[in-house]
């Protein structure tokens, strides 16, 4: 499994004043964090420190770096395919980097749902999926100073 470097980086911005030591395994979901970035590897043997990583933290804090709102009526029909879709890029997301996680998936009504990722980029990279699958249109606003994307995905 490959982390890429470069990938954390805007990540860790989220808790620039958070200094984890190495090596420090999360233990809500086990990313070990080493090299100074968090990695999908087994437990360190020998003594390790234990926290939360940033991933966790902010699905915890319900704040999320990404929010996707899609809205069609094929949601209701196509609804599993959708999801589907969304799982699969985020495993995607996660070979680059393991902190880019679906936090949750709220169903608004029949024909909306909003999608919250911890990082702004799955949540850009699930709404371009679902345009390339389902055609539609895609608006993603992106604000640079707090790091949040807004994707708005309608057909
Ligand atoms: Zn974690």
């Amino acid at each position: 499994m490959k982390t890429n470097l470069y990938a954390q980086r805007n990540e860790r911005l989220y808790l620039k004043n958070k200094k984890y030591k190495e090596p420090t395994v999360c233990k809500v979901c086990g990313l070990v964090f080493i090299d100074g970035i968090w990695k999908k590897i087994e437990k360190p043997r020998g003594e390790y420190y234990e926290d939360i990583c940033p991933a966790c933290r902010r699905i915890q804090d319900n704040y999320y770096g990404g929010i996707l709102n899609l809205k069609s009526d094929i949601i209701k029909s196509k609804k599993e395919e959708i999801i589907n879709l969304m799982k699969n890029k985020e495993k995607e997301s996660e070979n680059i980097n393991p902190l880019r996680r679906i936090g949750k998936i709220e169903q608004i009504s029949d024909n909306e749902m909003n999608v919250y990722t911890t990082f702004e980029h799955l949540a850009v990279a699930i709404g371009k999926a679902i345009q390339r699958a389902f055609k539609g249109d895609l608006d993603i606003k992106y604000k640079e100073n707090d790091k949040v994307a807004r994707v708005y995905w309608v057909k």
